[in-house]
């Protein structure tokens, strides 16, 4: 029996788990969180949840036992992660950015970088330890995210420089976004990886590299940024002005490679914010559904009994069961090659993120006006479905690109997802749709 959906005994349990850690741990604490104006505030309050996070192993189960980390497949990431995602995606996403900052480390790391960087967040006793991911820049022009693998020299693309003197680089420039990279007081994570211009003569496919800070450097300073959804995961700006950074820190094998890292990055959380979305729409539909059984909206009988909200909460049920799936199918593939799933892993977020948003917002459909009323939780559902297609890459000006390099390969074998066969990604596919292709046409006469 080669397709087999029936989850292990052991997903059974992981699942439990999980589902209990967010019910009885994590809910308690979003509500007010959530609400909460400032937020390192906003973030803080999640801190105690955190730890316990931490210390049930969930905080870096993504990471190799060998180094301390729990070791989980791929699959049982995403198991695990519905269930923390249906009572927070934000919360989540924390933890998902500790897997952004450190696998690249153990993709690419040395040894020495390996023993340093990864076991330090697996041995933490406070169960504190948090780390950043920062790649994403300041709006602008030049500025912006999208275009990082551009082919031009700087100032288009990544606009952070480091420059080596001595046995330290020095780094200067602004990332907007990231999250984590500021810690829990503001004052920075205890680690988080920086995609930096190391070669500012050559575009985005040479000169990138990435390079670990850690909480305490010299010359960087974080500002908060308050956004309308994931409010308990917290973004930041951070300013880096002749920020001083051992050389043995940038990541060995990301030398002039950190346009492959940011898309196996993207392609590695690719499922993972997929099923976020099923796991928002997952609870935004059991809401619906309990209402629409419930209330009558003063007819005779439950609007359930209406037509158009069977018809319609049968359509969201579906679309949450086809997503759940294509992210299963993800992330296996993810674990049958290790770790590259460059095309599918775009493909499932995409699809998985716009078609949830719209389940989202067909469930208040269903629930009428109400659904508005801060009192129900779909307002707040519908924040989170809204940041997903827009984060962890953006749908349009980086999944999408993603997509249509693969595709426009010659070598691109059509049937490879289907065959459960190995997709390359090469930098060949990368730069696709960085130039627009736009010319003033005459007007016809
Ligand atoms: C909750 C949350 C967590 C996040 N965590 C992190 C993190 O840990 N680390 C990090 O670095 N960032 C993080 N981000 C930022 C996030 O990853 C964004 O996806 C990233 O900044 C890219 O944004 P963008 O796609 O809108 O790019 P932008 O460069 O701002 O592009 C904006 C828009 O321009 C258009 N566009 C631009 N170029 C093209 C093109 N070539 N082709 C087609 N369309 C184009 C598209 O419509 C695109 O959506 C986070 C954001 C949020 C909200």
């Amino acid at each position: 029996m080669a397709i087999d959906f029936t989850l292990t005994p052991e997903q059974r349990e992981l699942q439990a788990s999980t589902r209990a850690f967010a019910r009885d741990i994590l809910a308690p604490v979003v509500r007010a969180a959530d609400a909460e104006a400032d937020p390192l505030r906003a973030f803080q309050m999640t801190k105690e949840a955190y730890v316990q996070a931490y210390r049930a192993g969930i905080a870096f189960c993504m990471l190799p036992t060998q180094y301390g980390g729990g070791g989980v497949s791929n699959v049982d990431l995403i198991l695990a992660a519905e269930e923390v995602c249906a009572v927070d995606p934000g919360f989540a996403c924390t933890i998902l950015v500790n897997g952004l900052g450190l696998m690249p480390v153990w993709y690419w790391g040395s040894d020495e970088q390996k023993d340093r960087f990864l076991r330090a967040a697996t041995s933490d006793p406070t169960g504190e330890y948090i780390v950043g991911y920062a790649v994403s820049e300041p709006a602008g022009s030049p500025g912006g995210t999208a275009n990082f693998d551009a082919p031009d020299a700087s100032p288009v693309g990544i606009g952070v420089t480091a420059t080596l003197d001595g046995d330290h680089y020095v780094l200067n420039g602004r990332k907007y976004w990231p999250c984590n990279v500021a810690g829990w007081d503001g004052q920075g994570a205890n680690a988080s990886i920086v995609v930096v211009r190391t070669d500012p003569s050559k575009g985005g496919t040479e000169g990138l590299s990435a390079i670990m800070i850690e909480r305490g450097t010299p010359g960087v300073s974080f500002n908060l940024i308050s956004k309308m959804g994931h409010r308990l995961t917290p973004n930041a700006e951070i300013v880096f002005t002749d920020a001083r950074v051992p050389a043995n820190n940038l990541v060995e094998g990301t030398r002039g490679n950190g346009d492959l890292l940011i898309n196996r990055n993207f392609a590695w959380s690719g499922p993972v914010a997929g099923i976020a979305a099923v796991g928002v729409a997952r609870t935004a539909y059991e809401s619906a559904l309990e209402w629409a059984r419930t209330y009558t909206a003063g007819g005779p009988s439950p609007i359930i009994n209406h037509q158009n909200v069977g018809y319609v909460l049968g359509d969201v049920a579906a679309r949450i069961e086809m997503c759940r799936c294509f992210c299963w199918k993800t992330a296996h593939f993810l674990d049958q090659h290790d770790y590259h799933g460059e095309l599918i892993g775009a493909m499932c977020k995409i699809q998985c993120t716009e078609l949830m948003f719209d389940a989202v917002y067909k469930c208040m459909q269903v629930v009428g006006v109400n659904s508005l009323d801060k009192q129900h939780e779909f307002e707040k559902l519908l924040r989170e479905a809204a940041v997903l297609p827009l984060y962890d890459a953006g749908n349009f000006g980086m999944q999408r690109r993603r997509v249509h390099g693969v595709l426009a390969s010659p070598d691109y074998n059509p049937r490879a997802l289907m065959d459960d066969e190995f997709v390359p990604f090469t930098k060949f596919m990368e730069t696709i749709d960085t130039v627009p292709t736009y010319q003033e046409t005459p007007l016809p006469v």
